[in-house]
This record gives C-alpha cells, structure tokens and sequence, in this order.
C-alpha cells in the first residue's frame, strides 16, 4: 500500500522480488516472542533499522533474502532475531549440532556477533558460540560438544573443524552469509563453497553485503534459492 511505498522512499529501500510483505516500521508490529521484545526495548532502541523493517518479515515468511545495506546499519539484529524464532520453532537436539549458522570474515567481527546473540537471546534461552583461527581448538570444540543452538564462524576455522569432523551441520536450517563481500575479497570462498556442502540444502539463506559486485552475485546465484534482494540507499 502507500504506506510501504512512503516508508520505502523515505528510507532509500529498493526491493527486487514478488509478494513482499510489508515493513515492519515498529518493534511491536513484528509479533516477535515477548522475551525478545523485552530485551529490544531494554537495549533502548526506539523503532526498527530500516533493513531490519524490511528484513524481518521476509526472513519470517521463510525466504532467502540479499540484503545490500552499509555500515552500522542494524544488520546483526536483522538476521538474528528471525533466527531465534527458527530456534523457538525447531526441536534440533544442539548437541547434534546447531540450527543457526552464521558465516563471517574476522574474529573481530564474529566476535561482536555472538555478543549480540548471547545479548538478545539471554531470556530466550539461546546459546551461541563463535569459532575462529589463531586461537586454541579445544575449547572451541569443547563448546560444540556441549551443544551450541547458533555457531558464529570464520570460514577457515569452521572449515578446519569439519574436516576433523568434529562438528555436524546437518542441522542447520538458517544460515547467514555476514560480509559476503568480505569473505570474498579475503579469499574465503573455497571454504565456504565446502561448508555450505555440509548443511542440508533445504534450509533459509541470508546474505547480507555491503557492495554487490559480480563475485557476490555469483556466489548469491549460487547458494541462494530466488532470494528476495533488499537494497538500502544507493546501490551502483
Ligand atoms: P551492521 O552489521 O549493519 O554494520 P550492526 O548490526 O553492527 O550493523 O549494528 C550497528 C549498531 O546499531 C549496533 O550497536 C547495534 O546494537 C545498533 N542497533 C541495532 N538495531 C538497532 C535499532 N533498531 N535501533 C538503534 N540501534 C540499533
Ligand atoms: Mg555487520
């Protein structure tokens, strides 16, 4: 209707996809569990990111999904909270493995991740571990072991720990590709070509980037199942 197309316009969203469900413009339009909303208005966050607006209705109608947005836009908790509701729904044993998998290029980064997770999954319940290189394993698979419900992952270390087979994906039903670009320019896509092999092909992917060159778009043809693309601001 004409308030999706305001909103839209008013936010720079360009949208690439039939049937698209309108934005969320509110935290209470999302009819996310009461224990999440809790911790979203306890972390103080007046409305939704607009890539978050318009990210989580389609990720919650069990689409893939690109979505081309910059910086500091609220990325994590777009790709996030539709996953806990995953977790919610499903009755995985996380000690076979997890539900969630999230893909990201540095331990910087996958670090943050799983601090949002533990963050906003507390009351929910949800445990989240990260596995990146240049640190000790045993640990690592330690908490594998324990059974985890979302792993946070580099590329080369999730790699390493398949080929140990000391993890199992073939319950992930929602993975997350973070920083596609990036992956790619660090030279991780043998890594994650492998590691998607791993997880059961049906399952939801989200790919999130910040530019969309043709290595993206391949690698996004590729992994993905008619996504539906989610551009904020300008996209050459
Ligand atoms: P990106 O991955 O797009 O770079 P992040 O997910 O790291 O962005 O989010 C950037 C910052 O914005 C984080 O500190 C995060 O906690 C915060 N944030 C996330 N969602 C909201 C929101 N709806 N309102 C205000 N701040 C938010
Ligand atoms: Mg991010």
């Amino acid at each position: 209707g004409l308030s999706t197309e305001s909103y839209c316009r008013r936010h720079e969203i360009t949208i690439v996809g039939d049937n698209v469900p309108p934005p969320y413009t509110s935290f209470e339009s999302t009819g996310f569990p009461s224990e999440i909303l809790r911790e979203v208005q306890s972390a103080g966050f007046p409305s939704p990111t607009p890539i978050q607006a318009q990210s989580w209705p389609i990720a919650l109608q069990g689409r893939d999904i690109v979505a081309i947005a910059k910086t500091g836009s609220g990325k994590t908790l777009g790709y996030l909270l539709p996953g806990f509701i995953h977790l919610k729904r499903s009755r995985n044993n996380p000690q076979l493995g997890p539900t969630v998998l999230v893909l990201s290029p540095t331990r910087e980064l996958a670090t943050q991740i799983q601090a949002e997770a533990v963050k906003f999954g507390k009351s929910s319940r949800i445990s989240c571990t990260c596995l990146y290189g240049g640190a000790p394993k045993g640990p690592q698979l330690r908490d594998i072991d324990r059974g985890i419900d979302i792993v946070v992952a580099t590329p080369g270390r999730l790699n390493d720990i398949l080929e140990m087979r000391r993890i199992s994906l073939q319950q992930v039903a929602y993975l997350v590709l973070d920083e596609a670009d990036r992956m790619l320019d660090m030279g991780f896509e043998p890594q994650i070509r492998k590691i998607v092999k791993e997880v059961p092909a049906r399952r939801q992917t989200l790919m999130f980037t910040a530019t969309w060159p043709k290595e993206v778009r391949k690698i996004a043809a590729d992994l993905l199942v008619n996504p539906v693309q989610v551009n904020i601001g300008n996209v050459d």
